[in-house]
């Protein structure tokens, strides 16, 4: 038997100053290791000399292979497209930044050989992110776990080993505002974590700004749950009875003369700009799910590959 293969998969975008250390320290980590390995870069339509620099390291190396996208999809779907190339009897999901350490994997694989099928990273510490990001993305973890019907790990990013069976269970869920992370807990199998400090980046800047992680984390929290639905009909709920009260209150103070009748200025503005507020947020939050619903329904492919390089077609038989 040979053996047993290992995919690594890489999303970079706008990565010029980390892909040759990237690629340095996993191929490093892979030969210490001994491994049987491939290593999927997807470049995720960035301009800058990133697939210049990937194209000159996959012809020295038949190691590496690389996917292009025609333009930028997003990190979460770049990692599918490496998902969907991998031939490996596990896949490992890593940032190219350096941040989640490859030294890990070996334990990673150590773990899968013992029978997990899921081995994520969950980061214990975080170096050299600003405040904002750590205070946000620890309160976005405690949300979701909130109100997601699956059990989402906290403070796990897309740092991962899954196997084979996991990989061909995501293959099947094609949908649009991935949140890659929920996604691999909902298939369910055997997972198990492993605990590491998550570094500062080897170089260059985040690739989510805010608008990115915002996006993110609505994706997140919409595709694991309806709560937010169902918030709109308990403050509904709640502003029916409000508004009772007050209905009681004007025809009382009418019929008695309690109060004064006429007067009530502030009361009528702070109702009607409060229900107003209300409304408009019950749309909005219909509306992200609506949109999604819409995303799903023009059946678009997820992502479109511009070039591949060293990447083996012939096990491709599924549509994507
Ligand atoms: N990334 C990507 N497409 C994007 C944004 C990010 O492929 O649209 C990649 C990026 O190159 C990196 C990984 O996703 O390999 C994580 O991004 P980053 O390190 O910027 O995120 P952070 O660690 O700051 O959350
Ligand atoms: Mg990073």
């Amino acid at each position: 038997m040979s053996k047993k293969m290992i995919s690594i998969v890489v999303p970079m975008y706008f990565e010029e100053l980390v892909a040759e250390e990237c690629y340095r320290r996993l191929t490093e980590v892979a030969r210490k290791n001994d491994l049987n390995y491939e290593i999927i870069f997807v470049n995720d339509g960035s301009t800058d000399r990133t697939l210049e620099i990937l194209e000159s390291i996959a012809k020295v190396d038949n190691h590496v292979k690389v996917i292009s996208f025609s333009r930028n999809f997003g990190h979460q779907i770049a990692i599918t497209a490496g998902m969907d190339k991998a031939i490996g009897d596990a896949v490992v999901i890593i940032d190219a930044d350096l941040q989640d350490p490859p030294e890990l994997i070996p334990d990673m694989i150590k773990l899968w050989e013992e029978g997990y099928d899921v081995v994520y990273a969950k980061r214990k510490k975080r170096e050299g992110e600003s405040w904002f990001k750590l205070a946000t993305a620890k309160a976005f973890y405690r949300v979701l776990d909130r109100m997601s019907s699956v059990k989402i790990p906290v403070d796990t990013g897309d740092f991962r080993l899954i196997d084979r069976k996991v990989v061909e269970a995501l293959r099947k869920m094609r949908e649009h505002n991935r949140f890659v992370r929920g996604m691999v807990s909902w298939v369910g199998f055997k997972q198990t974590a492993i605990e590491f400090e998550r570094k500062e980046r080897f170089a260059g800047e985040t690739k989510y700004p805010l608008k990115k992680m915002i996006k993110f984390a609505l994706d997140g929290i919409i595709s694991f749950s309806a709560k937010p639905l169902k918030m709109v009909q308990y403050i509904g709920f709640l502003s029916i009875i409000v508004t009772f009260c007050v209905f009681i209150y004007s025809i009382v103070s009418k019929i008695f003369g309690v109060g004064n009748p006429v007067s009530g200025w502030t009361s009528i503005m702070v109702t009607i700009t409060f229900i107003g507020g209300v409304q408009l947020l019950s749309i909005g939050v219909l509306g992200e799910y609506i949109a999604r619903i819409y995303d799903e329904s023009k059946g678009r492919p997820l992502y479109i590959i511009e070039k591949e390089i060293n990447i083996d077609n012939t096990k491709d038989d599924r549509e994507k």
